[in-house]
């Protein structure tokens, strides 16, 4: 099976470079807000839309005038990437069971380092290399980049993006996933509570990052810094800039936190189990503390890893409760969110709620991977192999696996 996947990478462009750079983004917003208008105006008169290729050739038909010599300046591939990223969130407001509504114009901002524009080019026979620290995109150039990390495979496309006043470029490459693993030794249910601890069911335990938090706490210093300026500015817009900025920071520091806690994760265990998180519910019940969504980083980033690896990545229902249920005897109780610990009203266990939590979403993460046929729990001692079916696993070394059951 093969992935595909993004790396992302920081570019250092020349001064030359970033002037072009930035007219490529504008041009790639533009073409946007031209097609998207051209849409809302079919959508108005006849309930239609333009689809790729209607927009592809609109794009083609511009070309020629002299007042689309912007469009004639783009990388044509980049335009058509305009098109169908179009049709795809056009395609997205209106199928059933999508949250995405109708496609909105791209803005645009005065100040030049607000801007967070992109591109997408494709690496159409081979025209995006990359070669002594540079990397050839069209109609650009070689843009010196930093490749703090191999390629894994051939490029796909390069997205080139300002965002937090740096250019960067993430690049899609197919990578290849390990054979499956036929034997599975550990299953670990995951937690994530509200303050963004991570709790498995083994007694991993990882916490939310002091430097987030120190971040965090600059980041109001300087927001209430910006409500005292005269807007627009000078003293304003530098106050503005160091906040862009620092959401930055936050954003590298947070995505460099789930990617350590998933790495570790996805290495210490073969089967993760982790709750499907309606995480839009989880913010208005608790608040700020989920906006910066931490947990989901972590489950998203620890899904492609397990699947690389091999490994098997489960999410229970998002109604399935699991806080609040004794890890011993199955006892359901009515916690508080100041409630951490508990003590079991059927069988006297004390217990962490976390840490509850996280066993009652191994146990029905296993229930279910064993329901789907996905896993079967096999006699560690007893190696016989059954006849090879298609994903069913063997699993041993489990707490009270001595039973042998096999997978429809
Ligand atoms: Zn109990």
């Amino acid at each position: 099976m093969k992935k595909t996947l993004r790396y992302n990478y920081r570019l250092n462009p020349t001064p030359e470079q970033e002037v072009k750079l930035f007219e490529f983004g504008a041009t790639s917003r533009g073409i946007w807000n031209m097609l998207l208008s051209e849409n809302m105006r079919r959508y108005e008169y006849d309930k239609t839309f333009l689809f790729y290729k209607d927009m592809a050739s609109v794009l083609k038909e511009l070309k020629p005038f002299e007042e689309f010599n912007w469009i004639k300046a783009f990388d044509s591939a980049a335009a058509q990437q305009v098109a169908r990223d179009l049709e795809t969130a056009l395609k997205n407001a209106f199928s059933k069971g999508r949250l995405q509504r109708f496609p909105k114009h791209k803005i645009t901002y005065k100040k030049k380092k607000l801007h967070n524009d992109s591109f997408r080019a494709v690496n159409n026979s081979n025209c995006i290399r990359i070669e002594n620290g540079a990397i050839s995109v069209p109609k650009i150039g070689r843009v010196p980049i930093i490749l703090h990390r191999k390629l894994a495979s051939k490029i796909k496309t390069v997205t080139v993006q300002y965002r937090h006043g740096k250019w960067e470029c993430s690049i899609t490459q197919e990578v290849e996933c390990k054979a499956a693993l036929r034997v599975l030794k550990t299953i670990t249910g995951f937690d994530i509570n509200s303050k963004q601890t991570v709790v498995g069911s083994n007694g991993y335990v990882a916490d939310n990052p002091k430097f987030l938090k120190q971040s965090k706490e600059k980041l109001n210093q300087l927001q209430r810094q910006l409500a005292r300026r005269k807007k627009g500015s000078n003293r304003w817009h530098k106050t503005k800039q160091r906040i862009n900025k620092l959401h930055g920071k936050i954003s590298r520091q947070r995505l460099d936190f789930a990617h350590k806690i998933s790495r570790q994760i996805t290495n210490e265990n073969d089967i993760l189990i982790f709750e499907n998180l309606n995480v839009k519910a989880m913010q208005k019940f608790n608040g700020s503390t989920v906006a910066d969504n931490v947990m989901g980083l972590i489950t998203q980033l620890s899904k492609y890893k397990t699947e690389l690896e091999g490994k098997i990545y489960h999410e229970i229902g998002r109604f399935e409760k699991s806080t609040g249920i004794c890890s011993e005897c199955g006892q359901h109780h009515v916690l508080t969110l100041k409630d951490r610990n508990f003590t079991c009203l059927a069988c006297r266990t004390y217990q962490g709620r976390d840490l509850s939590a996280a066993k009652s979403i191994a146990k029905t993460g296993e229930l279910d991977l064993i329901a789907a046929g996905i896993v079967a729990r096999v006699n560690p001692i007893s190696q016989q192999k059954s006849a090879i079916k298609t994903k069913v696993f063997e699993l041993s070394k489990f707490a009270v696996g001595s039973e042998k059951k096999v997978a429809a």
